[in-house]
């Protein structure tokens, strides 16, 4: 039998990382297997359900590369629910009430083997009735859900464990619609590192934040997977390419996974150490471009220097703008942190270090790191008492990339300026 699973997003909120991982475990099932993946858009709350959330939903499920084959609008199938309800009806199986449909069911004990969880027996269901077209003729959620899985063939229901106790409901109303029950697999919940389950505060924002932030899609891929999966060996860099062949919803582990940003920052920081120089530059470029930082016509040769320089230093593509604020921007300001290294004036030393630099052949990395401490070897300076004030005029901060680097990268022109600009500020005026 063909592999058929399903992701059933409601739009009615943003995709978040927990609905990601759903989605995610669900789309590798089914890749794994050579098997279909079915998006099932759940919008049966007319009130609730809106646009903007279906776009995001869509939009960042294509971010991550999760692909579909095909999508379902459970709004668009009202009909389909009523007719099976009205066959209930006739079968004794449900019944009206003050105009909605309610399902008739008998307690029975319920055992699932969950592909992840092993045997759960359901000892008892809720007493109380279960409404399956609701008064507006809207369907529920357990009643539309069931029909939709079955109709459309799935053969693996993933989910995530919150709709555990859903499940016996569901169980119940595919044998009295005489339809072959699927297996289930439900997915344990992401916790904070704090052991609570993930807020608006912590970690459950939009997959679009995530991508604002700067975080590389395929890195909070591999992130997710790591989220109650692992490829083994300790291994935890993995493509989807590769996930795909050796995936197994089986493995996936019993208990909560623990969402931590500074995993999730080093994941990133690994594919941005890893992506090609180009690419990494074109996706930088695109993300600086989107928040309108790039407001000058950068050269992309500039660029790819300033890439080059910070990226084995960030973490996500956000810490650029406020990292490499310098390499864009001559306005910066010099922290406060850097207080204690300005308080010495050493503004004659440094108009000599001008004058140097100023006269060096080529102004390249190895040439500065040379005259420079000459320089300071000149002066009577250690290298580090000449190596601070140099990054705060430059940079405007304490630490940074290599400074002879930095001073390559910034060009001649610009190093010139801003040391005058730190001549100044210490009062000198000897120019
Ligand atoms: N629309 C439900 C949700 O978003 C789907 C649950 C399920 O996968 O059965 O939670």
């Amino acid at each position: 039998m063909k592999v058929r699973t399903r992701f059933a997003p409601s739009p009615t909120g943003f995709l978040h990382l927990g609905g990601a991982r759903t989605a995610l475990f669900s789309w590798l099932y089914a890749r794994k297997n050579k098997g279909e993946f079915i998006l099932r858009i759940e919008d049966t709350d007319r009130v609730r359900s809106k646009k903007e959330y279906l776009d995001e939903i869509l939009e960042s499920l294509r971010w991550l590369g999760i692909d579909w084959d095909k999508i379902f609008y459970q709004s668009e199938r009202f009909d389909i629910y009523r007719e099976y309800a009205k066959k209930l009806v006739s079968q004794g199986k449900a019944y009206k009430k003050e105009g909605a449909i309610f399902f008739r069911y008998e307690f029975k004990e319920i055992k699932i083997n969950d592909l992840i969880r092993g045997q759960i027996i359901f000892k008892e269901l809720p007493k109380e009735e279960e409404v399956i077209i609701k008064s507006d003729g809207t369907p529920a959620y357990n009643f539309s859900c069931c029909i939709d899985d079955a109709l459309m063939g799935i053969t693996h229901i993933i989910r995530g464990e919150d709709h555990i106790s859903n499940t016996p409901k569901q169980i119940l109303m595919y044998e009295a619609l005489v339809f072959n029950i699927p297996e289930f697999a439900h997915v344990p919940l992401i916790l904070s590192e704090s052991g609570q389950r993930l807020s608006k505060r912590f970690g459950a924002t939009s997959l679009r934040e995530y991508r604002e932030k700067g975080y590389l899609s395929r890195a909070l891929v591999n992130y997710l997977l790591l989220l109650g999966w692992s490829p083994g060996n300790n291994r935890e860099i993995i493509s989807l390419e590769e996930a795909v062949k050796i995936f197994d919803i089986r493995n996936v582990n019993k208990t909560s996974s623990i969402f931590s940003f500074d995993k999730l920052d080093w994941v990133n920081s690994e594919y941005i150490k890893a992506q090609k120089l180009d690419d990494l530059v074109k996706l930088v470029k695109d993300y600086l471009e989107e928040r309108k930082f790039l407001s000058q016509d950068i050269e992309d040769d500039y660029l790819r220097k300033v890439v080059e320089l910070f990226k084995t230093r960030i973490s996500k593509l956000s810490d650029l703008i406020e990292w490499a604020y310098f390499c864009f921007y001559d306005d910066f300001v010099y922290a406060p942190d850097t207080e204690e290294i300005l308080r010495r004036d050493l503004s004659r030393e440094m108009e000599i270090l001008i004058e140097r630099l100023a006269k060096l052949e080529s102004f390249n990395r190895e040439n500065i790191e040379k005259e420079f401490r000459a320089t300071a070897a000149d002066l009577g300076l250690k290298a580090k008492d000449l190596v601070h004030p140099t990054r705060v005029a430059l940079t405007g901060k304490k630490i940074g990339p290599g400074l002879f680097e930095t001073m390559e990268v910034l060009g001649r022109d610009r190093v010139i300026d801003r040391l005058r600009r730190m001549v100044k500020y210490w009062g000198g005026d000897h120019v």
